[in-house]
């Protein structure tokens, strides 16, 4: 496995639980995060196993209880969720220790918005995506953590530039500094655009591999996660600090993802999520 490999999303098992966790992340200390698979749920059907959304048409029981188990590791309970209305914008809504559980059931909701950060340790930000990426950030100098959603209309407005210059306008936090890691997200072979789509990343310079290039006719390939991680370097990330996506595609996995493309829209979602890490009583912090 390359070095840079070993920094993205890796698969881990605890018992019919699956999820993934970027080692880069992991290896700060100062942040708890991971990324749910479609493994180790009760949902059924199309949906089958761990559906995380309730806008799916899934029970309301169901998804909570997906909830439940992919967060019990983490001593998180679902009543914790922070997650704001995901609109394919680039709204970005901050966090504090009075919002926990805003998001946790419907209509709960954080207002809307496609990206969440907070300096409050303990609260579990959290998007969902079915071939979108999710953007988890961490800036430890501050300490502050980010979660984005990232589709063609975020990657568009440069959703991945925009949280970074979040981080830095509301919490002082050094670019140079922050570890971002991209989710599993449907890859470039996998995902066509038409030529109207096609035409506005041109217009931004996406042009040509590995961002966009011709498939058949009026077809277009486009890479969301190669895009969203230059958008991240020319942010100020530092390519050590910076774990690419496209290792997992969530079309070409079916065991593993859903994939709103490959079901046409018929399928569940995978939910991220990213915390600061609560020191513990009698935990001396040391700098
Ligand atoms: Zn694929």
């Amino acid at each position: 496995m390359s070095a840079e490999a070993g920094r993205g999303f890796q698969l881990y098992r605890r018992g019919e639980l699956q999820y993934l966790q970027a080692p880069l992340l992991e290896r700060s200390g100062l942040a708890v995060h991971a990324f749910s698979t479609r493994r180790g749920g009760c949902s059924e059907g199309v949906l089958a196993t761990l559906n995380t959304a309730f806008h799916t048409g899934d029970e309301y029981e169901r998804v909570w209880e997906n909830r439940r188990r992919f967060l019990e590791p983490w001593g998180f309970r679902p009543e914790d969720v922070v997650a704001a209305i995901q609109v394919h914008g680039v709204g970005i809504r901050e966090a504090g220790a009075a919002d926990r559980g805003r998001g946790a059931a419907p209509r709960s909701f954080l207002g809307e918005g496609d990206a969440l950060i907070t300096a409050v340790p303990g609260l579990p930000l959290t998007g969902y995506a079915a071939d979108c990426l999710l953007l988890f950030l961490l800036a430890p100098d501050v300490p502050a953590v980010a979660l984005a959603h990232a589709g063609w209309r975020g990657t568009r407005q440069n959703m991945a530039g925009r949280v970074v210059a979040a981080l830095q306008q509301r919490y002082g936090a050094e670019p140079a500094a922050m570890l971002a890691v991209i989710s599993p997200g449907i890859c470039g072979r996998c995902y066509t655009v038409d030529g109207s789509v096609a035409g506005q990343f041109i217009e931004a310079g996406w042009e040509g591999r590995p961002y966009l290039w011709q498939a058949a006719g009026d077809a277009f390939h486009l890479d969301l996660a190669a895009i969203n991680e230059a958008q991240l370097r020319r942010a100020g990330i530092r390519e050590e600090n910076l774990a690419p996506g496209g290792r997992w595609c969530t079309s070409c996995r079916p065991d593993l993802f859903y994939s709103y493309r490959r079901e046409k829209g018929k399928t569940g979602r995978m939910m991220g999520f990213i915390a600061l890490r609560e020191v513990a009583a009698g935990e001396v912090s040391v700098s």
